[in-house]
């Protein structure tokens, strides 16, 4: 028997599915052009919701007996996919069939924009204050389905459930910080000449896109939805299609929230979807987060097509070790940072660079990584999950192999490791390798696993060197008592987000997420949430007016510029 929070539900939204675990069933894309134009109407599809409520919701990682298809969400209904092609959707603890993701049909897609594009006009009219009452219920019912969100991470994602939940909170603050839109969405204005005003105004840009990765399932959409709508854009989500699930309940949240048909909505699948939304004219920009991959084409492709386009990119964060800081701390931070999410985070802190005589601190953090608890994420205790699939295991694996085979040493090795209860997922334990040098694979390739790679340096400058001659720039951490040094640090190091004491910086959304180099695409000129998440998704327009005090009665027409005087 399946355990739920509350009584009698049968399991996620998924439907039966034969393929092969971690395959994508590729059907030829005829196939779904002619069951386009041989489709029921979206509204014969449509569904009556999802499976699970705010108080009923899988807990365990139990098998799903009657597993059902993830729909889609268009003018604001689920509705199931006429498609012949779906990914496969499997627990990461377990390897047990979750759902199938459609790839939705061009027409599917071609519905979703239109949706868009017909609610734009009446919703740029709303007021902001109309808009902001939207978002204070959005936040509310966000809270009021906070377990349930994580869940579903836990499900979907594999990390344990109170990081999920984490997830979800991180998330949430963005919504909350989005209700100050009537201030952030405030014009300039300056007499600039007599009787002469120019005020500035931040207009909506019109149908957007968010395209999403899988690592944070709440988080992400929701560093999207809020802005993009409070401002007045109708927006087109694609969530990752190895874990849609969140999503899907924040678009049934956005429905309750009161927002109108077509404002926001969300759709399924791979690099055809990506595609399309490149591609579609209708779409005047696009907020990317995920791998250096996908978003440097998506950054060029989308640009070259004239659209906006912001994307976070991946990254490879270093922490500095000074031997005058708190070494417990340190050693507290660093296990949790680096393995905290199986290390499956943009922010995780996976490079240690120990200078002078703190590499000897080293055994002492294996013994305490060597403590975490890797298991189900809905088991109580669980420190981490596993890692998303049996091809992300095997990739992390390889590069584990590579540094042994480069000539670095793996002090503490997690391959081969399974709990007891769950034999079957993708299961990697914490592991440090140590003696690397930046010629070696595991030190250039983000690994995205829990996987801590080890330097040694002698000096606080060597670090800084060392770190900036790094190709990524999200995060860094510093961990020193000395305020000088933590100065230095900060003033030289040319990564966007820095730690002092502190082993994951991400900025709350009163601030933005500032990565640098290749970690952001576009040199970093649009950055998530805050100010200039808003700036993002809105289009300045100035206007120059004036309204002569003496027109009424004035028969001479002034000829000369305005002097300012
Ligand atoms: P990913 O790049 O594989 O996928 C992200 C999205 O792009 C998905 O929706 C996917 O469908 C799509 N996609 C993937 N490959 C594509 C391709 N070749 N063409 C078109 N579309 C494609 O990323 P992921 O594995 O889901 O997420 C992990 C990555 O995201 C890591 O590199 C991590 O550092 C990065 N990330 C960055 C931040 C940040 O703020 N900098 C935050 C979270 C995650």
């Amino acid at each position: 028997m399946r355990r739920f929070v509350a009584k009698g539900l049968s399991a996620s939204t998924c439907r039966a599915a034969q393929s092969a675990p971690g395959r994508v069933s590729l059907a030829p894309a005829r196939w779904s052009r002619m069951a386009d134009s041989k489709a029921p109407s979206l509204a014969a599809r449509r569904i009556h919701g999802l499976a699970s409520t705010a108080t009923s919701f899988p807990t365990t990682h139990e098998k799903i007996q009657k597993v059902e298809d993830t729909p889609f969400f268009v003018d604001n209904q689920f509705v199931k996919s006429n498609t012949t092609e779906f990914i496969d959707l499997h627990d990461p603890a377990t390897n047990n069939l979750v759902t199938r993701v459609p790839q939705n049909t061009d027409a599917e897609l071609k519905a979703a924009v239109e949706s868009a594009e017909k609610a734009f006009p009446a919703w740029r009219a709303t007021s902001v204050m109309h808009r902001q009452q939207i978002m204070f219920k959005f936040v509310a019912l966000i809270r009021e389905n906070w377990d349930r969100l994580a869940a579903s991470i836990t499900l979907e994602q594999g990390k344990t459930f109170e990081d999920a939940k984490g997830d979800v909170l991180r998330g949430l603050q963005v919504a909350e910080a989005a209700c100050s839109a009537p201030e952030m969405l405030k014009g300039e204005v300056l007499e600039v000449a007599k009787d002469m005003e120019t005020r500035s105004y931040k207009e909506p840009l019109g149908v957007v896109a968010a395209i999403c990765p899988f690592n944070f399932p709440a988080m992400i959409p929701l560093w999207s939805i809020p802005i993009a709508t409070v401002t007045g854009n109708c927006l087109i989500l694609k969530p990752s299609e190895r874990d849609p699930g969140a999503a899907m309940i924040l678009a049934e949240l956005c429905q309750k929230a009161g927002f109108p048909d077509g404002v926001v909505n969300m759709v399924h699948g791979a690099h055809r979807t990506v595609n399309f939304i490149l591609d579609e004219p209708a779409i005047k920009a696009i907020s990317f987060v995920g791998g250096n991959k996908a978003g440097e084409y998506i950054f060029s492709r989308g640009s070259a097509n004239g659209k906006r386009v912001q994307a976070n990119l991946g990254a490879k964060n270093h922490a500095a070790v000074l031997p005058d800081c708190n070494k417990n701390h340190f050693i507290n931070s660093i296990v949790g940072a680096a393995f905290g999410a199986a290390g499956q985070r943009c922010m995780a802190l996976s490079t240690l660079v120990m200078v002078g005589e703190t590499k000897d601190w080293l055994p002492e953090v294996a013994e305490r990584a060597k403590s975490l608890k890797v298991d189900g994420g809905f088991e109580k205790g669980a420190d981490l999950g596993p890692v998303i699939s049996a091809h992300s295991k095997e990739r992390i694996e390889s590069i584990i192999a590579s540094a042994e085979q480069e000539g670095a040493t793996i002090l503490l090795d997690g391959r081969g490791y399974k709990p007891a209860n769950y034999p079957n997922g993708n299961w990697i334990g914490p592991t440090i390798i140590t003696n690397v040098t930046p010629d070696m694979r595991c030190y250039r390739e983000e690994i995205f696993g829990p996987v801590l790679v080890c330097l040694n340096v002698d000096s606080l400058e060597e670090s800084i060197d060392l770190i900036n001659k790094n190709e990524y720039g999200n995060g860094v951490a510093i961990f020193t008592r000395s305020g000088p040094t933590a100065e230095t640090f900060r003033r030289n190091i040319e990564a966007g987000q820095v730690g002092i004491n502190v082993p994951i910086p991400v900025p709350l959304p009163m601030f933005s997420f500032t990565g640098n180099k290749k970690s952001i695409a576009g040199g970093g000129a649009s950055t998530f949430y805050g100010r200039p998440g808003v700036s993002f998704y809105t289009q300045q327009k100035t206007v120059t007016a004036m309204w002569s005090s003496g027109d009424a009665i004035s028969k001479k027409a002034d000829v000369a510029m305005p002097t300012h005087s």
